[in-house]
């Protein structure tokens, strides 16, 4: 059998919850498991999030899996619904919905639900993505807030930079969120995994952590280990073959690596087919019996190589981290110019994921 595998460590979401709740401790926690809780299992995670106050997903896909795998806690969508048909579902769900556009209100109004839904109207306090404006944001408040469909009306917004704490704009859009909402009754919610660390004025009611839960640090410069937080996937695989490579003679598609001097490159088995990143550049870390190797050559569809030098113990057979514990996901991410959050959500139905 193919020796590569994603290994979920569900201590270590449970660990991340609980520092989370230490980071804000006036506020509930909406832990973020959309896109399959970041690739990690939404069942599975949403299962050891016993002591999460509710849950986000994206959309009602998700949240039906949730339902099926036997999930009672509150759901919430955070895109909300775009048909009136949707409605009928979100009620026998029993789930929240974030409301971010006019057609959304219209379609609640026109189609007002039997049983009273927990809504969440969002403002768009200048990210230019979802939410009102912050005229339409006083104006649906005023429209729903008396409406007997409506059970709770809360209120939310989200950051676009949060991550950069250098970065004035979230501070900017957090008095834009204070200034609307001040007078409003209704629960409030902004802050990201970025501001749950970096920004606590942002806590409110409510945080909505999702990529601190599965370890990783959302900040720039940053890797969970540097706030506590444990990583919650272990990518590993092991070497398939060594081999001698001669100076100057090159390795894999391309042949954009060359030796400088003799060394032997280790075979492992994985590659872009897994969702190991293609970009990951030659120097990527990769760990091999406790210490870093370089990749050598580009990743391929099944397969890397990494330089493991000409005096090593390395056998064909051996376990090799591709991030983890032994190898923030973080820095993976920084060699393939990419974000931790593509990688942990592009691990491909080929793995074989263990929940542990
Ligand atoms: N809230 C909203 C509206 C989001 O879209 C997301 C994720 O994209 C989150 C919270 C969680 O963000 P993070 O994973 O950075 O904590």
């Amino acid at each position: 059998m193919r020796p590569t595998r994603a290994v979920i460590h569900l201590s270590a979401i449970e660990h991340n919850l609980a520092l989370i709740r230490t980071m804000a401790p006036q506020s509930k926690i909406m832990a973020v498991v959309k896109a399959d809780a970041y690739g990690h299992g939404i069942v599975k995670v949403a299962q050891c999030l016993e002591h999460a106050d509710a849950l986000a997903v994206a959309c009602i896909e998700e949240a039906i899996e949730l339902r099926n795998g036997g999930i009672d806690k509150p759901i919430i969508l955070l895109e909300g619904i775009f048909e009136a048909s949707e409605l009928d579902l979100i009620e026998q769900l029993d789930l929240q919905m974030v409301i971010h556009n006019q057609q959304q209100v219209a379609m609640l109004l026109e189609h007002p639900p039997q049983k009273a839904l927990d809504i969440w109207l969002k403002l768009d306090s200048k990210m230019n993505r979802l939410g009102f404006s912050a005229e339409q944001f006083r104006e649906n408040f005023e429209r729903l807030s008396s409406k007997p469909f409506i059970r709770h009306l809360r209120l939310m917004t989200h950051f676009a930079c949060a991550d950069d704490i250098h970065n004035p704009m979230t501070q900017e859009q957090l008095v834009e969120f204070k200034r609307l909402t001040e007078s409003l009754s209704g629960e409030k919610t902004a802050a990201n995994s970025a501001a749950v660390l970096a920004w606590p004025e942002s806590h409110f009611d409510w945080v909505r952590p999702g990529l601190m839960l599965y370890g990783c640090s959302p900040l720039l410069d940053a890797t969970g280990s540097d706030h506590q937080l444990r990583p919650a996937m272990t990518l590993e695989s092991k070497v398939i073959t060594i081999k001698p490579v001669k100076a100057g003679e090159s390795v894999g598609y391309g042949a954009n690596w060359r030796a400088e001097q003799d060394t032997q490159v280790a075979i492992i088995a994985i590659g872009y087919g897994d969702g190991y990143p293609r970009h990951a550049k030659n120097g990527t870390p990769v760990w091999l019996n406790g210490r870093i190797v370089p990749i050598a050559g580009r990743v391929s569809m099944d397969m890397i190589a990494v330089d493991i030098g000409s005096n090593n113990t390395d056998r064909v057979g051996d376990r090799v981290v591709l991030w983890g514990p032994e190898l923030p996901v973080e820095q993976v991410a920084t060699h393939a110019d990419t974000i931790p959050y593509t990688l942990l959500c592009g691990v491909t139905s080929r793995v074989k994921f263990h929940w542990s």
